[in-house]
């Protein structure tokens, strides 16, 4: 079999740390906290609505979520749940592409987030008119997006994917023969194309956090913990995944913890996945996979500045107000909607897959 390849395209659309904001986390003491949870818990209920968080949000949002019915997880997971939940207002605590998929799957619901400009950088390096002309340049291609992208650029997609399927969706293209473009994350690109063999044209953007693990200091860090495991997300540099002993979504490194035997762990994704780790695992020992520079000098400083800006007072403030409605022109919610739901039809009949085959 002839290997395919993936090509880079050449503009790099990775943000400088300059467009970069600072992350900068809620603080709170405790009576305030309490306060805060207090009346939100009331306000859930009195709106109908229930709390969706990311594994990357603080941790007093997803015991919140948790607490009231709601739901914590990754990006499909809480797309999927969306789908489920009864409640007539979802309100999501993550970055903006999962308020618009929410949005997207349930637009008869009112999809509120605590922050319209908690956003994403493989988002925002992925403007939709530059990806619309150079999809239109390769007709013989199928389109990929990452679900980390904008509503309007998942309108011209033909399948939406996460790092979670993403090998998976894959391999089934590849096997039809198909040609792909995959945008925009480039290093979750690399590694699908390098697991699968696929034909792949990759985007040229980046996840500001996952960017920043470094080789050199894995390697070092690995040395100094021989019994620890490591465990990657995907949307790090290749480097990094090499020396890793599982790579995975945020969903699988969860799993990974609990279930298996290893003490210790260096973990390389946002550090705010800890607190669920920890939840799940309180007696495993979890080590930071080491970034580029440290305190002032980092970038994300291994923790997303988006994912940040959700916290319990402005959770609070759009629950009151009703403001920070999520707002989805309908003719491209039709077109983005096929692809997202291609990918949750995908994602059933392999899990159906795996329980028949777990019944056998
Ligand atoms: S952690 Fe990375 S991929 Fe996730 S929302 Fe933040 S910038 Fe986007």
């Amino acid at each position: 079999m002839t290997a395919a390849t993936a090509e880079l395209i050449r503009k790099d659309y990775r943000l400088t740390p300059a467009q970069v904001p600072p992350t900068v986390v809620e603080d709170l003491d405790a009576a305030e906290k309490a306060a805060l949870v207090a009346h939100i818990k009331r306000l859930l209920v009195e709106q109908d609505a229930t709390l969706v968080a990311h594994y990357y949000t603080a941790a007093e949002l997803q015991e919140l979520a948790e607490a009231t019915g709601g739901y914590v997880s990754d990006s499909l997971d809480m797309a999927r749940f969306g789908t489920e939940c009864t409640s007539s207002t979802l309100v999501v605590a993550g970055v903006r592409f999962m308020g618009e998929t929410a949005k997207i799957l349930n637009p008869e619901k009112r999809v509120l987030m605590p922050d319209l400009q908690a956003d994403c950088s493989l988002d925002l390096g992925c403007p939709v008119d530059e990806f619309t002309a150079f999809c239109d340049q390769h007709p013989e291609r199928s389109v990929v997006v990452y679900a980390n992208t904008s509503a309007a650029v998942k309108a011209r997609a033909d399948w939406v994917a996460t790092s979670g399927i993403a090998l998976e969706l894959v391999r089934h293209l590849a096997a039809q023969g198909e040609k792909l473009i995959w945008a925009p994350d480039r290093h979750l690109g690399a590694y699908v194309q390098r697991e699968t063999g696929a034909d792949m044209l990759l985007w040229n953007g980046a996840c500001v956090v996952h960017e920043a693990f470094k080789a050199d200091g894995l390697e070092k860090l690995r040395a100094a913990h021989p019994e620890a495991m490591v465990l990657v997300h995907p949307e790090s540099p290749l480097d990094v995944i090499a020396q890793a002993d599982l790579v995975g979504s945020t969903t699988a490194l969860v799993k990974a913890v609990r279930e298996l035997p290893a003490t210790t762990f260096i973990v390389a994704t946002d550090n705010g996945l800890f607190h669920k780790m920890q939840q799940l695992a309180p007696d495993k020992i979890l080590l930071e996979a080491p970034i580029a520079g440290k305190g002032a000098t980092c970038v994300s400083c291994a923790h997303c500045p988006w994912m940040a800006m959700n916290g319990l007072r402005n959770l609070a403030q759009v629950l009151e107000s009703g403001a920070n409605e999520i707002m989805i022109d309908e003719a491209v919610r039709e077109r983005a909607v096929r692809p997202i739901r291609r990918l949750l039809d995908f994602a059933r009949q392999r899990q159906q897959v795996v329980l028949g085959n777990n019944d056998a």
